[in-house]
């Protein structure tokens, strides 16, 4: 007997052009998509190889640091994660770990599969990590060899302290390991001058590329920790001492396939992030974030995050009463082929998040966002004028376009 389903012609996937908001993937640069359809070659191809080291370059241009471990591993930004961890905390090693949303608990999982004592800093969702919490930890378990965090909390749209948390870590002899996924290429990060250990990121948000890859990066003395360990890595595809017989600076052997296609697209990704500036980059995050800013407050809708802590690329404010967050998401899908991100964990249904990463983070975007979402909100009976929400991030450009014609004549 047959028991297939019924035959059904598969045909080519075409989907559709949506624009991105949510909290990843963002929008890819026309330039970033082209790059990605051009012909493969071989993983050791000479030609690829000088490539690679183009792009470690790139790599350390936004990441801002001369280390010299610096490479894009194989796999989305957990894998990057994994990675961190796995090498750099052995069986019986104490890590504190600082959770304040989604990914902070990834982060404690993580600990606990390398067979590490997770000491946890809790800070409610939507808070920054408090240091003085940090610190306290620290004085009750001096044995702690690692502080681990997230700088850019996506599930809050929530900003940490990543300079102050990292020089706690070194003052009590400890490593950081740091989440950049939402930061990189987004909001100030500097990973030399603040004294970070491990960091990873993912191409997928700010650096707007193709998702699947993650942005690493390792201090010298987190290669000297990850030499020193007693214990082999116990995963065979993330250990340090093994990728790096292919991403390191003396040999090239195979160790697994390079997603040739995917770093072809994350080079290109990274020139235009050069060509436009990192510090361009962050401002221009900050410019979009006060415009789309004032159109949501114009809505009526309040943010999760207190301003001082907010990050410019991720908007999260909370759903008003009696409006139906599923159906508002639907028709911004459906109509407007708009997609902003939901709530996770304890704010699923409460919350939704304006992604506004890299490529996606564009006056043009700002305004089909405030303008979908006021005309979706109005026909559900919320009392909202439309166009009152577009009025009010023109008002935030026009002031910045006249600060900038100012500034210029000066
Ligand atoms: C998205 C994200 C991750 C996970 O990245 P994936 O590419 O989805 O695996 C980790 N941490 C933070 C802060 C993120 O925003």
């Amino acid at each position: 007997m047959n028991t297939a389903q019924p035959a059904k012609r598969i045909h080519s996937f075409h989907p559709p052009q949506r624009t991105l908001l949510g909290p990843g993937p963002s929008d890819i640069h026309p330039r970033t998509i082209a790059a990605m359809g051009q012909p493969v070659v071989g993983y050791l191809d000479p030609i690829f190889v000088e490539m690679m080291d183009e792009l470690k370059t790139l790599l350390r241009y936004a990441y801002r640091t001369e280390n010299a471990l610096t490479f894009p591993g194989s796999g989305p930004g957990s894998v990057g994660m994994e990675t961190c961890f796995v090498n750099l905390v052995e069986p019986g090693d104490k890590v504190i770990v600082c959770r304040n949303g989604v990914f902070g608990g990834r982060m404690i999982e993580n600990v606990e599969r390398c067979g590490g004592t997770p000491v946890v800093v809790e800070d409610a969702w939507g808070e920054p990590v408090d240091p003085q919490k940090v610190e306290d930890a620290f004085k009750a378990h001096p044995d702690a060899r690692i502080l681990a965090f997230i700088q850019a909390e996506t599930s809050t749209g929530c900003a940490s302290d990543a300079r102050t948390l990292a020089a706690l870590a070194h003052r009590f002899g400890a490593l950081s390991i740091v989440d950049a996924v939402t930061s990189l290429g987004g909001s100030e990060l500097r990973v030399d001058e603040w004294g970070l250990d491990a960091v990873y990121s993912g191409s997928q948000k700010c650096l707007s590329c193709t998702p699947g890859l993650t942005p690493l990066t390792f201090s010298e003395a987190a290669l000297a920790r990850i030499k020193a360990r007693r214990h082999k890595v116990q995963s065979w595809f993330m250990d340090l001492n093994l990728v790096l017989e292919y991403w390191g600076n003396t040999k090239r052997t195979y160790h697994h396939t390079a997603p040739i296609n995917g770093l072809y697209a994350l080079h290109e990704a990274l020139l235009l992030l050069r060509e436009e500036g990192i510090d361009n980059a962050w401002t221009r995050h900050q410019r979009h974030h006060a415009a789309l800013k004032a159109g949501l407050e114009a809505i009526g809708l309040r943010f999760v995050v207190r301003e001082a802590s907010r990050l410019p690329q991720m908007n999260a404010v909370y759903i008003p009463e009696g409006i139906n967050d599923l159906d508002v998401r639907r028709r911004l899908l459906a109509d407007f082929n708009l997609e902003i991100g939901a709530g996770l964990g304890p704010l699923a249904g409460k919350v939704w998040r304006f992604g506004l990463m890299g490529y996606s983070c564009r006056a043009e975007n700002v305004m089909l966002c405030l303008s979908a979402l006021g005309s979706v909100l109005a026909d559900m009976g919320y009392p909202v004028e439309v166009g009152h929400a577009e009025a009010a991030a023109h008002a935030v450009y026009a002031a910045q376009h006249a600060e900038a014609a100012r500034n210029k004549h000066k």
